[in-house]
């Protein structure tokens, strides 16, 4: 009798008690599947080295100046992404031809005159009201008597990872494969003073917050720092477990199906010296409940320097960690479900 009371009692802890944490972690691990790995990976080929190339090198110019928000350059910079989505037929949420979403002068500090963010997308098919929104920012610190701080790095890099992405969704859905969710692509300015244009967008958004199911945020992805000197195949991710547990493993699984680069976390801890969570625009859609995750390489003796130009970009290394964003946000955008919320730090 004793031994069958006992068998009982654990088929009714087996059964009956809630899922463990670990079970749970599995479950969620469990149900990311991609399914369409190769159609996946023939988009995520599209996107080449010596087109990332091109656009760095075109954005990093020192015919835009340094692209400080409200100035010249910046201006020319943004008219570059708005002619090039003209011309890839990559539409506007504001409507024909308008790209712009105005920052007033009023908006900033310092004297900074109005600056826009740029903003493109391609309507999702089944859930267009769902959006997913591929972030980088597009100013920089302009210039000096001396010297033009081109921003190679911090932002030609993560702005070229966008235009060629939204290539290749373009590409996708003209064969028949446009994304389940929208998918926006934003170009935001005065990053390098105090966040502003994500700022703006959150106080202003194009589409609702409470649709905006994710952000993916890149900010400079074309370098190797120090310590990864001996082993470059590295990207930081920072923020990808801290609202959304299945955002985490949408991510870990794209980059063990497409691109087996090493996940460096050391920079999420929420002990971080550095505090990388807040410092970047992918932050002010993290306040609002939004999952993101911010891209990173980490610093280099070139950041704010007039030295961060083009020729230092490793291309291979950026079109491999633009391809891991560009799988990741495929998922998200064609999973059956929206990603879900768990979590509240
Ligand atoms: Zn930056």
């Amino acid at each position: 009798m004793k031994v069958l009371i006992v068998a009982s009692a654990l088929t009714l802890v087996g059964s009956c008690a809630t899922l463990s944490h670990t079970e749970k972690l599995q479950n969620i691990k469990d149900s990311i599947v991609f399914t369409d790995a190769n159609i996946i990976n023939n988009y995520a080929n599209t996107i080449t080295s010596a087109e990332l190339n091109t656009h760095v090198y075109k954005f990093s110019a020192d015919e835009f100046e340094g692209r400080r928000a409200g100035e010249s350059g910046h201006h020319k910079a943004a008219n570059y992404l708005k002619n090039y989505y003209i011309k890839e037929g990559v539409a506007s949420p504001l409507g024909t031809d308008n790209y712009y979403q105005n920052v007033p002068e009023s908006f900033f500090n310092d004297g900074i005159k109005s600056s826009p963010n740029v903003i493109a997308y391609i309507k999702g098919s089944e859930y267009p009201e769902e959006v997913l929104i591929i972030s980088a920012h597009s100013d920089h610190e302009g210039y000096t008597e001396d010297a033009i701080y081109n921003g190679a790095d911090d932002n030609g890099s993560g702005t070229a990872a966008l235009l060629e992405m939204a290539q290749a969704f373009k590409m996708a859905e003209r064969e028949g494969l446009a994304p389940k969710r929208s998918i926006v692509f934003l170009h935001l300015t005065g990053e390098e003073v105090n966040l502003t244009g994500s700022r703006y967008y959150i106080e202003h958004p194009i589409l609702p917050l409470h649709n905006t199911i994710a952000n993916l945020n890149i900010d400079m992805i074309g370098r190797v720092d120090d310590s990864h000197e001996s082993n470059p195949n590295y990207i930081y991710l920072i923020g990808s477990d801290r609202l959304s547990t299945e955002l985490h493993y949408i991510s870990e699984s794209a980059n063990e199906n497409f691109t087996k680069l090493e996940l460096d976390y050391s920079l999420n801890s929420e002990n971080d010296f550095n505090q990388y969570y807040s410092r970047s625009d992918h932050y002010n859609f993290a306040k609002n409940g939004i999952p993101v995750i911010f891209y990173f390489s980490g610093t280099h003796d070139d950041y704010h320097e007039p030295t961060d130009t083009a020729e230092k970009i490793n291309y291979p290394l950026l079109q491999k960690r633009t391809k891991l964003i560009f799988t990741t946000a495929w998922y998200i955008a064609n999973n059956k479900k929206r990603i879900e919320v768990d979590q509240d730090s």
